[in-house]
């Protein structure tokens, strides 16, 4: 800003000058600039705004971005680590406190968030199933090792 003000303080001085000496050519030159110096006032405005978005867009990702360093992987979904232990020795069904810190690895990869899994009864009682509340992943866990212990849709 005050680069601004100090550029038109000199356009004020040339023109007084330019006046005293009667150049009609230095006016009209003076003229442009001055639209000149204008339109970068203008457009450095607008960078100033942009930035400011910018800014703020990056402080919101970094606060939303999550440790991932804390988390673990358990099946096909990812867990906290420090519950890891626990999670492994429980049995199932895991209860809802259990559930809360088992996250769908969906949406922590799509869209770094951290949903915890709820439980799914479709399956019946031969599985036992876990589903995404937002995206629908899914997964199970069954008797018969040799089925696998996960499958998704
Ligand atoms: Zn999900």
């Amino acid at each position: 800003m005050a680069a601004y003000t100090e550029a038109r303080q000199v356009i004020k001085d040339i023109t007084t000058y330019a006046k005293k000496v009667k150049d009609s050519e230095m006016l009209s030159k003076i003229i442009d600039l001055q639209s000149n110096i204008i339109d970068m006032h203008e457009e450095n405005q607008e960078l100033k705004d942009q930035i400011r978005d910018v800014r703020d867009q990056l402080a919101k990702v970094s606060e939303n971005l999550i440790d991932r360093e804390r988390l673990a992987k358990f099946h096909d979904m990812f867990v906290d680590e420090d519950k890891l232990k626990y999670i492994e020795t429980s049995p199932k069904p895991y209860t809802d406190a259990l559930l809360e810190h088992m996250y769908c690895p969906r949406c922590l990869q799509k869209d770094e968030k951290l949903i915890s899994m709820g439980k799914n009864d479709d399956y019946g009682n031969e599985v036992y199933g876990l589903i995404c509340p937002v995206c629908g992943f899914s997964t199970w866990f069954g008797n018969n090792p040799n089925l696998g212990s996960v499958s998704t849709f």
